[in-house]
């Protein structure tokens, strides 16, 4: 039987070409309210750990390297 991955789309994404983890920011996971955002150290990068989101941006307006993005789903624009 094949086998395929399924892919779940989270809220929020982080571009890793911006992503300045490694170089120990730690802002967007500093200013979250719900703690869902995380440092992979391996990667360097910051990423969503579970998919809850209030889509208050603050993770994306204070982002220095403009790597985050939100999707705020049509249903609640
Ligand atoms: S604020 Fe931006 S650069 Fe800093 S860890 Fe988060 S995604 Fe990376
Ligand atoms: S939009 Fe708000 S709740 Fe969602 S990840 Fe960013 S800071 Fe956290």
């Amino acid at each position: 039987m094949a086998t395929s991955t399924v892919r779940v789309k989270v809220p929020v994404s982080v571009d890793a070409s911006r992503c300045i983890a490694s170089k120990g920011c730690t802002v967007c996971v500093d200013v979250c309210p719900l703690d869902v955002l995380v440092i992979d150290k391996v990667k360097g990068v910051a990423l969503m750990q579970y998919d809850e989101c209030w889509y208050c941006t603050p993770c994306e307006v204070d982002c220095p390297t403009d790597a985050v993005s939100v999707e705020i789903p049509y249903l609640i624009k």
